[in-house]
């Protein structure tokens, strides 16, 4: 064993258990568990930052004040934290996240120079980016045979289940005080509207897993559709900071239990996004099926102003406005109303679906490049298969199916049947009809 001490960087992996790099790492001698404070991180959501700042100081107490948080450029950073305490190597868990891998292969590099090494173990993932293959080695392209090919490799790829090292050899040097209102100045909002879906330590994830497990879960595939309903795990802002592994989870499911084989899908869904992400690092922001390129978006100022009204939640459509109004006042929304806000900017309001994705970031606490801008892509018929272009939601009968006694939308939009409500701001058959209007345009093309 080397006494020499190593460095373990935390990024999207905020917890001591089932953590491969922690476990290697403290394998091989005393730690310094550093975080830096990336000036990239800036363009995040503000309620996103707060949320981080939060998690940091959990982390830091469990670290029993060894967290080293530095700020600044990563390239700068570590090799600068490295060097202050003779270590040679940092580890890491793996990003495949676009930004993240080339930061990792920016800092490798610079850690290289100086006789220092960046490892790499694990991931945020199930199944890394690349693994799931055909036979041939090609990836595939829509869900179903991805997911029927992850069951069989998942087995095969090692677990990073692990209880949190003990009796580590916590290094620490200067870094900056998270203080009370964190590096941005930004405290989270504990009073923050209707359930949170906010843990903000590996504690609080668990026992939400927990009460889910114990409870929601065996009815998971018939009330995960129902917004008005608390029938969703709420883990996605827990796996998005990393304070569990999904792995965490999965040991839990029993096989061939209906609801359980529908959530485990819901985390392969995950898997599958990141893969298509990795492969196709410039879908992030354009189609990922060119085919649609042509398609006719609108953005002059009257598109300006439509956009205004979809993220205020003042569409005059209620399903629409709830879901919109639950994203700014909570920083999360229901997957189904996700999908049915999504389609709505895109087929009756025929903007960008890449303005709908900024917003979403913006305000999502779980915001995540690949699922949320492959969720985008789904809805808006560019992306992997599922929802093709010509499939358009119809928000009124979507409110009727699955919010059917409108518990959701009078929670969200209690002024509804008053004269405070505007009148739908468009008609949705004759939009419906146009956005079908212009993908065969693009077809004739
Ligand atoms: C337009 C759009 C944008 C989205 N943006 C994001 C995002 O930025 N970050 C994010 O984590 N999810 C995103 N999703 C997926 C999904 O809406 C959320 O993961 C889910 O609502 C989170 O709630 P939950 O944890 O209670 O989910 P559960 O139903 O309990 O699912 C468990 C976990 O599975 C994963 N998951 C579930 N559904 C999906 C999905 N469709 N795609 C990928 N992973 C999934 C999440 O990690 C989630 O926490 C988006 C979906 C759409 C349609």
């Amino acid at each position: 064993m080397s006494i020499r001490p190593s460095v373990v960087w935390f990024r999207r992996d905020l917890r001591l258990e089932d953590h491969a790099a922690l476990q290697r790492a403290a394998a091989d001698g005393p730690v310094l568990a550093l975080f830096v404070i990336d000036p990239a991180f800036d363009s995040a959501g503000e309620r996103r930052r707060a949320v981080l700042s939060e998690m940091l100081r959990r982390l830091d107490a469990q670290l029993e004040g060894n967290l080293v948080v530095r700020r600044g450029a990563p390239i700068a950073v570590v090799p600068e934290v490295a060097a202050a305490i003779g270590a040679t190597d940092v580890h890491v868990t793996r990003d495949y996240a676009p930004y993240g891998h080339a930061r990792d292969a920016a800092v490798s590099a610079a850690l290289r120079a100086t006789g220092h090494r960046l490892v790499g173990s694990g991931s945020s993932l199930v199944v890394p980016p690349g693994t799931v293959t055909k036979d041939d080695g090609n990836p595939y392209a829509v869900f179903t045979p991805f997911r029927k090919r992850w069951s069989a490799v998942r087995r095969e790829v090692a677990s990073p289940l692990g209880a949190a090292p003990t009796n580590v050899d916590w290094v620490s040097i200067d870094g900056i005080d998270l203080g009370v209102d964190g590096p941005w100045g930004l405290v989270l909002d504990t009073a923050l509207p209707d359930h949170s879906m906010v843990d903000v330590d590996a504690t609080g994830a668990l026992a939400r897993w927990d009460r889910f497990r114990s409870d929601a879960l065996s009815r998971y595939s018939d009330d995960r559709d129902r917004p008005a309903i608390d029938g969703t795990s709420g883990l996605s802002c827990a796996l998005r900071f990393g304070l569990v592994h999904p792995a965490r989870l999965l040991a839990d499911l029993e096989p061939g239990h209906p609801s359980h084989d529908v959530f485990e899908s819901e985390l392969v869904w995950r898997d599958f996004y990141a893969d298509v992400l990795n492969r196709r690092p410039d879908s992030a922001w354009s189609n990922l099926d060119h085919r649609l390129d042509g398609i006719v978006v609108d953005t002059d100022g009257r598109a300006h102003e439509r956009f205004r009204r979809w993220c205020e939640g003042s569409t005059g459509f209620p399903i629409v406005d709830a879901g919109m109004r639950q994203l700014r006042a909570t920083g999360w929304m229901h997957n189904r109303v996700r999908m049915i806000v999504a389609s709505f900017l895109v087929k009756d309001l025929h903007l960008p679906w890449q303005w709908g994705a900024r917003w979403f970031m913006r305000h999502l606490i779980d915001g995540d490049l690949a699922s949320n801008n492959h969720g985008w892509q789904w809805a808006a018929g560019t992306g992997t298969d599922a929802a093709p272009y010509f499939r358009v939601f119809n928000p009124w009968a979507q409110a009727e199916r699955f919010d059917p006694d409108g518990t959701y939308r009078e929670r969200w939009v209690p002024e509804l049947g008053s004269d405070d409500y505007p009148a739908p701001m468009v008609d949705h058959a004759v939009e419906r009809a146009e956005a079908l209007r212009r993908y065969e345009a693009t077809r004739a093309r």
